[in-house]
């Protein structure tokens, strides 16, 4: 994360880098959004380092860290389905895994799919609210019985929020459901002021 060279004693993360995950890894939340870090450029190269390298060691540091939270979340808030935010199949093949689904695995958290049916550009590189929304428009496909149900969203980082909107939009078009909570590993504060502004 900082990008010292390590110690022969460490792995991938030093010492003062894995301290600085260990004592900020309380629960967080903002109105129905849970979260552990505040997104910064050291969290942004942790998780795409897990993301595009694979590196299962860093996979499991992580799922230590959020584990017991989902789980908690679960158990506070009477979750009946826990769904990750899917990635394209394009991404799949270019990856190789689903870090969320890695995530939840290595935890042992039962989890749904839902399908994503269109491979949308990266938001970074769509400049306002309604491109972001425009992109994920209509890419997501749910078969799942969620009447009635609380639901727990789960994305690994949550920056405009677009992506996580309109998987709750297709979920509210076609289901009577109970509530729906969002759990992401880091949020931007662009995100966190927003739920202050809203009156939460
Ligand atoms: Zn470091």
């Amino acid at each position: 994360m900082c990008k010292k060279k390590l110690k022969s004693n460490e792995n991938y993360l030093c010492e003062v880098c894995y301290s600085y995950l260990m004592s900020n890894s309380k629960l967080k939340k903002n109105k129905n959004i849970y979260y552990i870090y505040v997104y910064n450029s050291q969290i942004k190269r942790l998780l795409s380092d897990y993301k595009l390298k694979n590196r299962k060691y860093l996979g499991n540091i992580l799922a230590r860290i959020i584990e017991k939270k989902i789980q908690y979340i679960i158990l506070k808030k009477k979750i009946d389905v826990v769904i990750p935010v899917p990635i394209s199949k394009e991404r799949m093949l270019e990856r190789g895994f689903n870090q969320v689904e890695e995530f939840l695995k290595i935890s042992k958290i039962n989890y749904d799919e839902i399908i994503r049916i269109r491979d949308t550009k990266h938001m970074y590189m769509l400049k306002n609210k309604k491109e972001r929304s425009d992109n994920v428009i209509n890419s997501f496909q749910i078969n799942l019985d969620l009447k009635n149900k609380n639901i727990l969203l789960i994305d690994d980082i949550l920056t405009t929020g677009a992506t996580i909107e309109e998987i709750i939009r297709e979920i509210k078009k076609k289901y009577e459901t109970g509530k729906i909570y969002i759990f992401s590993f880091a949020t931007t504060t662009k995100i966190l002021k927003r739920g202050r502004e809203d009156g939460n």
